[in-house]
């Protein structure tokens, strides 16, 4: 999942090579991040 700079939304690229916005067209998208969940044990 990949998040257009412009436009703030998120958009899938299917092709690494044709990354672009599926919305506004622009092509600065980055990738989105998502929340990894760490067990951490706390003694
Ligand atoms: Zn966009």
């Amino acid at each position: 999942m990949y998040t257009c700079s412009k436009c703030k939304k998120e958009t899938q690229v299917l092709e690494a090579k044709f990354t672009r916005c599926q919305y506004c067209g622009c092509r600065e998208l980055y990738k989105t991040r998502q929340p990894i969940a760490k067990e951490v044990s706390t003694d």
